[in-house]
């Protein structure tokens, strides 16, 4: 129905819940509405997760054993990572609830709540962030494709598994296939930091890009460096 990206990819949601009889309503609902859902039960294994895979979604509880949600929210959001995260919470209190918002949740709903109104929550935030058009498409380069909506990437077929960064950072280069970006451009676009970003982390990230896309890693043909100017996506 309303849940974006069309019927040529599934949005995959990511549940961080320890409480199991709260895990499988929310992920039982989820897989119900047509989503891909992955669930853990803690922070810590939320955060190993994220390392290897890519999601649309989080939904993150507040309390946890070992580290908070809020705790997870705001390194989530320390490291760059722009999706939308809804916090659940068993507590009606303001101040979390504005705590919450503070470190960089895009919502709030407090247990308990209605089924109907969470997926209503899921639905208008996935809507918000849908890809725009001209990232909606697939292409190929090499023996590459890149399946922007899918957040699919394969290698002779096979899938190639980018951290959510790396693979925002390829959304974005192939949004501005042809163009030369620049180091600060990437760092405001994809990470959205502001001026005291260290430029090395986007060198580092487009030498992770390239280990896995480039046939030769150090003699790139597709994420070209364009000296003194940045990078630029050749395709
Ligand atoms: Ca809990």
């Amino acid at each position: 129905m309303g849940a974006p990206p069309s019927a040529a990819g599934v949005p995959h949601v990511l549940v961080v819940e320890d409480e199991p009889d709260m895990r499988m309503l929310l992920s039982d609902n989820l897989e119900f509405e047509g989503y891909e859902v992955t669930n853990v039960q803690s922070a810590e294994d939320a955060l190993t997760w994220l390392e290897r895979h890519t999601c649309a979604l989080v939904i993150l509880d507040l309390m946890l054993p070992g580290m908070s949600g809020i705790e997870l929210c705001g390194r989530l959001r320390a490291q760059g990572m722009r999706l939308p995260i809804l916090m659940l919470t068993a507590r009606a209190q303001e101040s979390d609830r504005v705590f919450g918002l503070d470190v960089g949740a895009d919502d709030y709903i407090t247990k308990p709540f209605g089924v109907a109104e969470f997926l209503a929550r899921v639905r208008a935030h996935l809507r918000r962030t849908t890809p725009r058009a001209e990232s909606s498409e697939e292409i190929a380069f090499g023996d590459v494709k890149v399946h922007i909506r899918r957040r699919l990437v394969t290698r002779r077929d096979r899938r190639i598994r980018l951290s959510t960064r790396e693979f925002e950072l390829l959304r974005y280069l192939v949004a501005h296939r042809g163009e030369v970006v620049s180091r600060e451009q990437l760092l405001r676009d994809v990470w959205g930091y502001g001026d005291q970003a260290v430029t090395r982390t986007v060198d580092n990230y487009i030498a992770k890009l390239r280990s896995h896309l480039e046939p030769r890693p150090h003699d790139p043909k597709y994420i070209v460096t364009v000296h003194g100017s940045g990078y630029q996506l050749l395709v």
